[in-house]
């Protein structure tokens, strides 16, 4: 079964050290920075939105030691819930997520502004200002599950357009968030129709697992190249991946919540395949089944890792 609810996937990777990172000399703990002196564009990595995620974080560390400096423009690298982060435990992996609530839910002007204070929030205040002035901003986040990396663009066609053009072969999901609050890839001019920013969030495999790092730092590495950052022949030898072609798109049309913890798949779903007849049972719920909506039905992320009333198991999407 997918993603049992009970035990934690195996830890393979270590968490990386970071404390290298905490002195930043642009005054936010756990900030950095690299910057040409030449015009170009605002480049923001950020990893730890969530705190048990650490691949992306070991590929800013990375970045961050091997020296590369960008030919053009600043890049900052931001390590997210250092907080969270810190609570890591091996034997209670998924625990650290965050300490008070989602830090990738509070990015409404409204809550970023208002009185209320948590961890997650304090943070997200103190990061804002990065994120306020990037051009460009990749998120490096992983998934509860094993599945093949996947970029979510949000629903605006400059967003899919990039992620479609960094030559690798993950999968883009076009996503337009979440009922319980902004993303931080959503948050002010990265959401405006109308405007030209860039944000990615780039789910680059199982949390632990060796390959997520090495998706992460295929995607950061083309991520700079594209935005005009690097140059291609700047990028480290055996950090980029080979140059491959997406599928296309797939636009998330319906989340399967739970409505109970007697929730199972009908099968041991992974993430990607296509259910081809509409009305095919893909999971149980509270003795009930639950239908595919349409032909060519995508399952997008199945987990039933955080399993309660109310969490969603599945998103459900057509390939473009
Ligand atoms: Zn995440």
């Amino acid at each position: 079964m997918s993603g049992g609810a009970g035990k934690a996937h195996a830890v393979q990777l270590a968490p990386p050290a970071l404390a290298p990172w905490a002195a930043s000399p642009v005054g936010t703990a756990y900030v950095q920075e690299r910057t040409s002196g030449q015009a170009g564009p605002e480049v923001l990595l950020t990893a730890l939105v969530h705190g048990n995620e650490y691949s992306g974080a070991w590929a800013l560390d990375a970045f961050l030691r091997s020296g590369l400096r960008p030919r053009r423009g600043r890049i900052t690298a931001a390590f997210c819930n250092m907080a969270a982060f810190a609570r890591f435990d091996e034997n209670q992996p998924d625990a650290s997520r965050f300490v008070d609530e989602d830090f990738n839910r509070v990015w409404a002007a409204g809550v970023l502004d208002g009185a209320r204070r948590s961890t997650e929030l304090d943070r997200a205040r103190d990061i804002r200002p990065f994120v306020d002035r990037a051009s460009h901003l990749l998120d490096l986040h992983s998934m509860h599950e094993p599945c093949a990396p996947l970029l979510v663009t949000g629903l605006l066609p400059r967003n899919i357009a990039f992620a479609q053009s960094l030559g690798t072969a993950c999968q883009a999901i076009v996503d337009g968030g979440h009922a319980d609050g902004v993303r931080m890839r959503d948050h002010g001019p990265f959401g405006d129709a109308h405007g030209d920013r860039i944000a990615l969030l780039l789910e680059a495999g199982q949390h632990w697992e060796p390959t997520s790092l090495q998706a992460a730092r295929n995607v950061l590495m083309r991520f700079l190249v594209r935005s005009g950052a690097l140059d291609r022949q700047d990028v480290p030898a055996g950090w980029l991946q080979p140059d491959a072609t997406p599928p296309a798109p797939v636009q998330v049309t319906h989340r399967v919540v739970a409505r109970s913890m007697d929730f199972s798949f009908a099968q041991d779903f992974s993430g990607g395949e296509t259910i081809p007849a509409a009305a095919t049972p893909i999971a149980w719920d509270a003795g009930q089944p639950v239908l595919t909506p349409y032909d060519d039905c995508v399952l997008v992320m199945p987990s039933v890792r955080q399993l309660r009333p109310g969490v969603t198991t599945v998103r459900l999407g057509r390939r473009a």
